[in-house]
């Protein structure tokens, strides 16, 4: 039987949640959520001591960008959902030359592509879309070999975004681009961060996760991640989250509403639930299964903390998800669509639920 905090829910079951004697998470108490200019979380630095500083730095970096001759001088990823495609406009008036590079992981739906393209197009910034030939494959073996006691997201998508953030930063390096953004919003967990410590990509780059050193890749898989150690002598790009600095516009209606004003999708509206990747609707098919909590507890948590919703709310929420997916009632297009991309049988499914 789990508890939750009292402030914002979070279960003590769910990975890296402990309560304090008064009943409060760890989040809650450290505010590991919010801007934390000064901490440390394993490898992960901000490297500033204040906002301001930080803050600073960006306007400063922007500035050196505008000044550079090259045809590019950033680039951002472009996923094609809401924010990146905000975020793409928010350089574009900052006088920046992107260039907006959508990774396709094999999952990307038809929605996302052509918000990319046509968000792109629109603001007359050049666009390619790299599909990595292994990013199935990494998908597939990073969920089959789902090492124990590790959370299907904190494995599944690191080593899918160990594999973007490699593509975006390989880019930066053939192309001579010293910057890359990427749309983390505020609710995201990194956003505590402005940007990738330096000495992470310079140090052990953003190789692939795999279970207690026994690696599941092969060395052709492997050769898709960035590694500092094949480019010597290279420059290496920063990589931020711009919204730390630039401030995400309001929660995410206002976003939506920005774009739709704005006209950067092709249909008029923003199909926000098709753009996302629908691996996020799949593994709550395991873990509700495994260890009986939802996917994104951690994110309803941040909007009760954030007072974006009430606690009532989310609990009533995230209640009706874990009826629903145990009823396999929702989101059955998603698993269906998952599991025959995955090669995943049903057996295979009930192994990984333990
Ligand atoms: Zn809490």
């Amino acid at each position: 039987m789990s508890t939750r905090c009292k402030k914002c829910i979070l279960p003590d079951t769910f990975p890296g949640v402990k309560l304090d004697r008064k009943g409060i998470c760890n989040y809650c108490n450290t505010n590991a959520y919010a801007c934390n200019w000064n901490s440390r979380t394993g490898n992960m630095s901000s490297g500033f001591s204040n906002p301001e500083e930080a803050r600073n730095d960006f306007f400063a970096l922007i500035e050196r960008l505008r000044k550079r001759e090259d045809s590019y001088n950033c680039i951002l990823e472009l996923s094609g959902g809401k924010d990146s495609v905000y975020m793409l406009h928010q350089l574009v008036e900052m006088r920046l030359r992107p260039l907006a590079v959508t990774i396709d992981n094999g999952f990307i739906n038809q929605a996302a592509l052509e918000n990319s393209k046509y968000a792109a197009k629109k603001l007359g910034v050049d666009h390619i879309i790299v599909s990595p030939a292994v990013a199935e494959d990494i998908i597939e073996k990073s969920l089959k070999n789902l090492p124990r006691g590790v959370f299907t997201r904190f494995f599944i998508c690191t080593n899918c975004i160990c594999l973007t953030w490699s593509v975006l930063i390989k880019e930066a390096i053939n192309r001579g681009i010293p910057a890359v953004f990427i749309a983390l919003t505020p609710i995201e967990r990194f956003m505590g961060y402005y940007e990738v410590p330096e000495e992470l990509i310079t140090g052990k780059g953003f190789m692939p996760d795999t279970p207690s050193n026994n690696s599941i890749f092969d060395r052709a898989e492997e050769s898709y991640f960035f590694n500092p150690k094949n480019f010597p002598g290279a420059e290496f790009p920063r990589v931020i989250f711009p919204y730390h600095i630039t401030g995400y516009p309001g929660s995410p209606e206002k976003v939506k509403k920005e774009v739709l004003k704005l006209e950067l999708t092709p249909s008029g509206k923003v199909r926000t639930e098709t753009t996302n990747c629908p691996l996020t609707k799949f593994m709550p098919y395991i873990d509700i299964f495994k260890d009986s909590y939802y996917t994104w507890e951690d994110r309803w948590s941040e909007k009760v903390r954030r007072k974006e919703t009430s606690k009532l709310k989310a609990l009533t929420a995230m209640a009706t998800v874990r009826a629903l997916i145990r009823l396999r009632l929702l989101w059955r297009k998603e698993k269906k669509y998952c599991m025959k991309k995955l090669n995943l049988s049903s057996e295979e499914l009930k192994r990984l639920r333990g």
